[in-house]
């Protein structure tokens, strides 16, 4: 048994420990493909642990300065991976150098295509990156709502490529489009009560088709298939008024 006070003291122990934990606080893990080792850079406000920013795309400058941006008013808990300011993830397996997209790895199918396109492939490399991924998942845990980061550039990919005979079109369930608003700021949602709450507030938005969509290995797939609630917030390279608005509308609705 044991004694009370020293019970007491470990209960104190306990507790704060457990308040400390909510501590604003920057951690950095790293996991490894091959040789590499990419950083998983963690900024957890004092917030529960129900919304979870993430941004895979390091180039994608505006989009990590923003939620930073926002973060500094509200307490929010969010993820990026830190490795060259690149978009694609680049390691060596031996003397073969490999590349993947970030938001291409959490399927079989898109991690083949992704090593393909990069250049190679190897069953060992879609293996070692299929662990990558994995570890990266073990972040969404317990999470209820996921918002990835994303910033496009001025050409080809905007809300349009979502619209009938567009690139993405069969990534579409429902599309709304405000006319006044940029087509390269919008939402893309998995969910159909976040696609009607934004639609009420005349945002741009796209709800994803769960069952047609194209199986291209990324997040938003991922959270598709396994019914985890998804919203990416994308904006043009450089649209840091229009991406932090965003970002306050999507909060508002949640
Ligand atoms: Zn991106």
């Amino acid at each position: 048994m044991i004694h009370k006070p020293i019970l007491f003291i470990f209960v104190l122990l306990l507790c704060s420990a457990h308040s400390y934990a909510h501590e604003d606080s920057l951690m950095v893990k790293t996991i490894k493909i091959g040789k590499h080792s990419f950083k998983i850079i963690q900024q957890y406000g004092k917030t529960d642990d129900k919304v979870l920013f993430l941004n895979v795309h390091e180039d994608e400058i505006t989009s990590i300065e923003t939620t930073e941006a926002y973060g500094e008013e509200n307490p929010i808990h969010f993820i990026r991976i830190a490795h060259l300011n690149t978009r694609r993830l680049n390691f060596d397996i031996g003397s073969i150098t490999f590349s993947v997209d970030p938001n291409r790895i959490y399927t079989r199918k898109g991690r083949r295509k992704t090593l393909k396109d990069g250049g190679k492939y190897s069953l060992k490399a879609a293996k070692q990156v299929k662990t990558f991924a994995n570890l990266f998942l073990d972040f969404l845990k317990s999470r209820e709502v996921i918002i990835a980061m994303h910033n496009n550039t001025d050409v080809n990919y905007s809300i349009k490529s979502y619209q009938a005979g567009g690139d993405e079109a069969q990534n579409t369930a429902e599309v709304y489009v405000n006319p006044e608003m940029d087509p390269d700021d919008f939402v893309y949602t998995t969910e159909k009560e976040y696609y009607d709450k934004l639609v009420a507030k005349n945002i741009n938005v796209i709800l994803q088709d769960n069952r047609k969509f194209v199986n291209d290995g990324s997040l938003s797939v991922y959270c598709g298939i396994n019914g985890i609630k998804y919203i990416n917030i994308e904006a043009q390279k450089g649209h840091y008024d229009e991406q932090l608005e965003l970002i306050k509308v999507v909060m508002s609705i949640l």
